[in-house]
């Protein structure tokens, strides 16, 4: 017998953008479901485990304004607060913090399990379920999403689906010539979705992106090596934290050497990259350290910061040094840059590859062109996946009118309102 739930919304994946997506509507009076494969990495920060930066801060903010996690959750588990470029302009700063990778997922999980009408589901889904839609004419959708379909015989049916997927649809991992089949290292891939989505006619095509290596802590020279500590007065993110009590830790500075970049080049063959293993494309501010030696060919050194991941772990992220370069390259360069002479790997880095819907074929909403009721949290670099993720949230609410069962408009804050409110902050620089 096939099993079947009736919510109001359901949301597929539990990262950035599915947990501010499932909060958003749930807050909203929206019965939420959130299915993701694996319960225990909902709030997983994938690569880098750091929010804001240059660019990026202001959207933690304009989230955390509308309700969100994100800022909470690094206030909570930040373990360097450091406001980037603090030397230029107001208009240039850009606040950031490394997190206690694991305290932050297991923040945003709690979160999550503490929200009001929202519950979690470990649910892999395979397959859309979608209507024709009765009037449909020249420039309307043919079809109306009604559900998802999970693996083990069982179907979620809801007036609104967010999609959140991120980097796991037909997802393959590449370490030099090495293949797996997996969207995060130590997680398998999804297979369904896209095939529904290209069958519904939109346009699916490949994206990728890269991760370094992660060192154990105690084989570093920290003692050779420039320490990078935190400001003296951590600024949090969100407005509703007064203040940042916990310890910070410290980061580190090296740089790579004309050793490594002569490593590298005589091996570029072997990058994924430039062998033509990988086709697709990679996000524009995200260059692995291949693509920095060859873009940046006069350049004999490129700055790296040494990043804990945590306040209980050794492992250290190697900011700058994104690659899927295979292992024995990797531990090649590693061991050419100073203070890292006797580094030991414990994760080696790679590349992802994997489908996305470029989101042309999105209306200004967040929902579909194609479809009428999925909303999309998009294929961006993580912070543009979170303010996808909780504007289709609060988009989806307003869709169900839940509560009143009447649809209501769109639900937009204009950016003026936002950061009016930030700048009655007390010493608010602007962001
Ligand atoms: C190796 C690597 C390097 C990266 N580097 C960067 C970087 O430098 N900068 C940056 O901004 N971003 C980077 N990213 C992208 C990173 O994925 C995003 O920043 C951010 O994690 C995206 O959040 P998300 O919520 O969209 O997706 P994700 O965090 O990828 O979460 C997707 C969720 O969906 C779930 N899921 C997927 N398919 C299904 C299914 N069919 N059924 C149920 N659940 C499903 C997954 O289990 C997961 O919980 C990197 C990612 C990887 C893997």
């Amino acid at each position: 017998m096939r099993n079947v739930y009736y919510y109001d919304v359901v949301v597929v994946g539990g990262g950035h953008a599915g947990a501010e997506a499932a909060a958003a509507a749930a807050r909203l009076g929206a019965t939420t479901a959130l299915l993701s494969a694996n319960l225990d990495t909902v709030g997983q920060m994938s690569c880098n485990p750091a929010i804001g930066g240059v660019g990026k801060a202001q959207l933690v903010r304009e989230v955390d304004a509308l309700g969100g996690i994100m800022g909470r959750a690094i206030d909570a588990a930040g373990i360097q607060f450091r406001v980037l470029n603090r030397s230029k302009g107001p208009a240039m700063h850009g606040p950031r913090a490394q997190a206690d990778k694991r305290q932050y997922q297991q923040w945003v999980k709690e979160e999550l399990e503490a929200t009001p009408g929202l519950v979690l589901k470990q649910e892999q889904v395979d397959d859309l379920i979608v209507e024709p839609v009765a009037n449909s004419g020249p420039g309307k959708a043919a079809w109306r999403i009604a559900g998802v379909r999970v693996r083990g015989d069982a179907e979620y049916r809801a007036i609104s689906v967010v999609l959140t997927t991120g980097t796991f649809l037909q997802a393959v991992m590449h370490t030099g010539e090495a293949k797996t089949a997996g969207g995060r290292a130590g997680e398998g891939t999804s297979a369904g979705i896209s095939g529904a989505l290209a069958r519904l006619g939109f346009t699916v095509d490949r994206f990728k992106t890269g991760t370094p290596c992660r060192l154990a802590a105690s084989t570093i020279d920290t003692a050779s090596l420039e320490v990078q500590p935190g400001d003296a007065t951590p600024q949090p993110f969100s407005f509703l934290t007064d203040a940042i009590a916990t310890e910070q830790l410290v980061c580190w500075i090296t740089r790579t050497t004309p050793e490594v970049h002569a490593v590298i080049r005589a091996n570029l063959h072997r990058s994924p990259m430039y062998s033509g293993q990988i086709a697709s494309r990679g996000p524009r501010y995200c260059p692995s350290i291949e693509d920095k030696i060859v873009r940046f060919a006069d350049r004999d050194s490129h700055q790296l910061f040494l990043e804990p991941e945590g306040r209980r772990t050794q492992e250290i992220y190697v900011n700058g040094i994104s690659t899927s370069l295979p292992r024995d390259v990797q531990e090649q360069m590693v061991r050419l840059i100073p203070g890292l002479e006797r580094a030991e790997i414990m994760r080696y880095g790679y590349a992802v590859e994997y489908d996305y819907c470029p989101p042309d074929q999105l209306q200004l909403s967040l929902e579909s062109k194609r479809v009428a009721g999925p909303v999309s949290g998009g294929p961006g670099q993580r912070h543009h996946r979170l303010r996808r993720g909780s504007c289709p949230g609060a988009r989806c609410r307003c869709q169900c009118g839940a509560g009143s069962r009447r649809p209501r408009p769109a639900h937009a804050l204009p950016r003026g309102v936002v950061y009016r409110r930030a700048d009655r902050r007390p010493g608010h620089a602007g962001s």
